[in-house]
């Protein structure tokens, strides 16, 4: 089926493709007959890290309280008064989710916002809305650290698992693969303990099921060693980064990739970051390094400009990859969404994220070639990471083997051209990844079609049985409910 353009302006003066940027205004954009962006004339509307997603809600609260008796009767409270006017609720916390995966539209949103952390041995019991700074400054004076988290540290832990997110230690699944048990209040009111050997088919539904199965309030975490790591960098053709990238990850314990994003090197070089464990004082958790501070002046100079883009690949892979230091595992995950900001108020920051199999990932990079530049967006960054396999979470990414994650920052204009533009172009991207048995990451723009979603999450009809069968009258819902599940 070929891939047309779905994306529908409504409103006055709406168009694809004018000349000239379209700012916000009294219009809508409607893609397969869902709104995406209604503006709201000073009702109560919450948005999240895309700035595109402004949504109606009935009340946003905020609870900090531990996890205990006090926790559970405000959160039942909403559920009844949710329940009994027929609204939805959802349960987030720093919502850099990026499609209304964290917005009830119309409904009750709940923010956590507690940093609850208490080691034991080698796992940790932690609050679910506690962010991973709060995670790693727990653990780093016993000598510990995440297992597994995200690059950035301002995410929740229990979002990380709702999302079945995944970072650069290696070589994990999912960071759903790290936890032992979520404690979880459901629709009914019941507070439940769901891990693989208790109500196991509710762990598997509530890891990366986005909060639709239950609003999990407490966790219990494996940690890892903290260690002293030292970088080493390689740059090579593109087409040699999956036999490398998978020689790496049996042999250290935390790597990457990179990508050449300028037009006449475009996804044609690759460079290795593997960090190897290294004998030495290990320093208190810092923050972001001055290296990362240093490169946002350069990496933000790059929308339309080739040069920039040239030499940044260039810094890159050549002086910076020189200076990089040993660091703690902690220091290298304690970097903070901030350190990269645009400050642009004119654009955005939308990721995208793709899983193929090693073997294919040549044929990754001929879809990336053929179908990026074709677009307008400005690609600013490619990260490659490796997951394995992911048999547990329902909503599974990886359920038939190993996966390299290419995770793709864009700079968007904050247009409706630019909105049209980005849906089509994800939607050919979802579709030719689809083609070579690839498939794409959830917590981003809504722009892949209901087709496309069923096509990439064979256990979908599953996972929206099972929510049914415990959420009966479908209190738990947010803008992937909405879109994706609820016709299922
Ligand atoms: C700059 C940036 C970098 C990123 N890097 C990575 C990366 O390296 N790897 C990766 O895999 N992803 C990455 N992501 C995606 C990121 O992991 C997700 O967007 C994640 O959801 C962000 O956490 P959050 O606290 O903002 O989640 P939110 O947006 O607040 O929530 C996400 C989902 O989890 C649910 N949820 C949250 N808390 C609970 C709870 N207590 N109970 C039940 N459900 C809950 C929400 O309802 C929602 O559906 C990145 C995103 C950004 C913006």
């Amino acid at each position: 089926m070929a891939f047309t353009r779905r994306a529908v302006l409504v409103g006055a003066g709406a168009a694809l493709g004018v000349a000239g940027a379209r700012a916000f205004g009294p219009q809508a954009l409607v893609l397969d007959g869902v709104p995406l962006i209604v503006p709201q004339g000073g009702a109560a509307v919450l948005n999240d890290a895309s700035l595109l997603s402004e949504t109606p809600i009935f009340r946003h609260i905020v609870l900090r309280d531990d996890p205990g008796e006090v926790l559970l009767a405000a959160l039942r409270a909403e559920l009844r008064e949710a329940a009994a006017a027929g609204r939805p609720v959802n349960l987030a916390a720093a919502r850099h989710s990026m499609g209304g995966q964290s917005i009830p539209r119309e409904g009750h949103a709940i923010t956590f916002d507690n940093g609850l952390v208490e080691a034991s041995g080698d796992t940790y019991r932690v609050h679910a809305g506690a962010r991973w700074y709060q995670v790693i400054a727990a653990l780093d004076p016993l000598g510990l650290s995440p297992k597994v988290m995200q690059t950035n540290a301002d995410f929740g832990v229990a979002a990380t698992f709702s999302v079945g997110a995944h970072g650069w230690p290696t070589a994990f699944g999912p960071m759903g693969s790290t936890v032992r048990s979520v404690k979880m209040l459901m629709a009914d009111g019941s507070h439940i303990t769901a891990s693989r050997t208790e109500n196991a088919d509710l762990f598997a539904a509530a890891m990366g099921g986005y909060g639709l199965i239950g609003l999990i309030t407490e966790m219990e975490v494996e940690a890892a060693a903290n260690q002293l790591l030292e970088p080493g960098f390689e740059v090579m053709a593109a087409e040699d980064f999956p036999a490398a990238f998978a020689a790496a990850v049996k042999r250290v314990p935390m790597a990457y990739g990179r990508m050449n994003i300028d037009r006449a090197g475009f996804f044609r070089e690759a460079m290795l970051g593997t960090w190897t464990p290294v004998a030495g004082e290990i320093p208190p958790a810092s923050g972001s390094g001055w290296m990362a501070k240093a490169s946002r002046a350069i990496f933000r100079a790059q929308p339309g400009n080739e040069w920039v883009k040239r030499r940044r690949w260039g810094i890159e892979t050549g002086i910076g990859a020189r200076m990089a230091g040993a660091a703690s595992r902690s220091s290298l995950m304690n970097e903070p969404v901030v350190t990269l900001d645009d400050r642009d108020p004119s654009r955005t920051d939308i990721l995208h994220e793709y899983f193929v199999a090693p073997e294919r990932f040549g044929d990754f990079l001929a879809i990336c070639r053929a179908i990026i530049p074709a677009s307008y967006q400005e690609l600013l960054n490619v990260t490659l990471r490796w997951v394995e396999r992911d048999e547990t979470a329902l909503l599974s990414y990886a359920p038939q083997g190993p996966r390299i994650a290419s995770v793709l920052l864009f700079s968007q204009e904050m247009s409706l051209r630019g909105e049209a533009d980005m849906a089509w172009m994800t939607g050919r991207l979802i579709e030719a990844v689809q083609g070579i048995g690839g498939s794409y990451y959830l917590p981003y723009r809504p722009h892949a079609s209901p087709a496309q979603f069923r096509a990439g999450y064979a256990r979908a009809e599953e996972f929206a049985a099972l929510k049914r069968r415990v959420d009966p009258g479908l209190l738990f819902r947010n803008a992937l409910w909405d879109r994706y599940i609820a016709s299922l």
